[in-house]
């Protein structure tokens, strides 16, 4: 027993301090809620959760793109080739099995029965094609100026009406063919404190190209090769720092709950949907995702969960898996012993696509949705809902309730109404933390899986094209 406390010391200690956050936050949270605190009192009250939060986002800008560019750098094209191979089908195949999950569940258990009385207006809405969705999703692959990628510009198609429902504020542009806008994601969802988005899949896609690039330039890359991984290395002392504080965790969680809605509000069909997707999320984060470790990798996938935990609860507290980001990288590397090849190459481009929790959400939503509406979903709807809602949580940015904004492009592809996106609001803060926090286990169990995958490139000695000798 000493043996074990000794060699898992950190490990007991992290878990230990998470459950202590997590039950004070929640018992400060419901002890001051009698208290009805004012918008500013809450404001103050949360100010140190707010506080982690934002140096959490801090670091993601220059943690993705300098973990991302030595990883690439590090490694040839032909490990990289494979690993990424890896890891792409380890995304889809996870996406695919969370999204077919959402909609057994809501078929099952039918959240919607009943119509819709209860309920907003109809609304009829003009199509948009799987198609626009795919190519949205490729144009924001090329931000057409990194700058601005790294300011929150995101490009949508047709999801003006929602912004128009959230904000009050109409954008000019649901009418047209080709048409597509700019908007970004603070003007669609207005959350004071939060996070900023970026667009990280344009980041992503520029980084990788990048470190490939200067990972084949020999003796002249080496100067890029160098800053970029010295830069890197600093981030993750950074990231060292702010990982003793998530003290911050406990304000965030109980601030939220101090000025949630009444939970007794809660009742009928919005009350059955919440549970379908709280069952949806658990079947996919306990059951699914630890036998697919298991039966990859043969080791005990509650151990490495175990190890993962400080950056579950920070996605919890945070719904943002991309400022959960530098928790992730520093439990996958410590307490899980993942290799830095691995992480920086496949955390940063899991977070930014690899949704599960989202993806599983938005097909489920959808379906609740049409049956509110009393709309029956054939076998094809139910397949354009599969397709969009990957393709809408590859697009979703790891921000705060971003899988509500992509949602429309799952809604109208079907001809459901965007309106109805309001009957869901109430709830989504709530379930956008649990599907974080499944969004975040699912990108590190990929990590596990794929290092395990890889372990006969990992150990080869030719698989680097030069900085992989540096690197520890
Ligand atoms: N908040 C989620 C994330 O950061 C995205 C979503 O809204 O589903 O992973």
């Amino acid at each position: 027993v000493q043996a074990f406390l000794k060699k898992n010391a950190f490990v007991l200690f992290t878990v230990g301090a998470v459950i202590v956050v997590l039950s004070v936050g929640i018992v400060l949270g419901f002890a001051l809620r009698p208290y009805k605190m004012s918008f500013r009192e809450v404001k103050y009250f949360s100010f140190p959760g707010e506080l982690l939060m934002r140096m959490l986002q801090m670091l993601v800008l220059p943690l993705l793109i300098s973990s991302l560019i030595t990883g690439m750098a590090a490694l040839d094209s032909k490990a990289s080739g494979k690993m990424g191979m890896r890891a792409v089908i380890y995304y889809m195949t996870t996406t695919f099995i969370a999204v077919f999950i959402g909609i057994i569940i809501v078929l099952i258990i039918h959240p919607g029965k009943g119509s819709k009385d209860e309920f907003g207006k109809q609304q009829t809405i003009e199509q948009v094609s799987p198609a626009d969705a795919f190519l949205d999703l490729i144009r924001n692959m090329f931000p057409p100026n990194l700058v601005q990628a790294c300011t929150q510009q995101v490009s949508f198609t047709k999801t003006a009406v929602l912004a128009f429902m959230m904000n009050d504020t109409f954008f000019n542009s649901t009418n047209g063919t080709q048409e597509f806008m700019e908007i970004t994601r603070e003007e669609v969802i207005p959350v004071p404190g939060q996070v900023n988005g970026v667009n990280a899949l344009g980041l992503v896609v520029f980084s990788m190209c990048f470190g490939l690039i200067i990972g084949n330039m020999k003796e002249q890359g080496q100067l890029l090769r160098d800053f970029f991984d010295s830069l890197n290395e600093a981030i993750m002392r950074l990231v060292a720092i702010i990982m003793y504080a998530p003290v911050g965790i406990l304000f965030l969680i109980a601030g939220k709950i101090v000025e949630m809605d009444d939970l007794t509000q809660m009742g009928g069909q919005l009350g059955m949907y919440t549970i379908t997707v709280i069952i949806g999320l658990l079947i996919h984060a306990v059951l699914i995702l630890p036998t697919l470790y298991f039966v990859i990798t043969r080791q005990n996938p509650f151990i490495f969960i175990a190890g993962l935990l400080q950056a579950l609860v920070t996605a919890l507290g945070t719904s943002s898996s991309s400022a959960t980001l530098p928790v992730t990288f520093k439990c996958l590397e410590e307490n899980n012993k993942i290799d830095k090849r691995i992480t920086r190459f496949v955390l940063p481009v899991g977070a930014t696509i690899n949704m599960d929790g989202t993806a599983l959400y938005e097909a489920l939503a959808a379906i609740f949705i049409a049956q509110v509406n009393n709309m029956e979903m054939n076998f094809g709807q139910i397949i354009t809902i599969s397709i969009t809602a990957t393709a809408a949580s590859i697009g979703a940015a790891g921000i705060p309730q971003a899988g509500l904004v992509t949602m429309v492009i799952v809604l109208t592809s079907v001809g459901l109404p965007t309106d109805d996106i309001t009957l869901i609001i109430a709830v989504d803060w709530f379930l956008d933390r649990l599907r974080t926090t499944t969004n975040v286990l699912g990108d590190s169990i990929g990590a596990g899986i794929v290092e395990f995958l890889s372990r006969h490139e990992l150990r080869s000695k030719d698989l680097s094209s030069g900085l992989f000798m540096t690197l520890p």
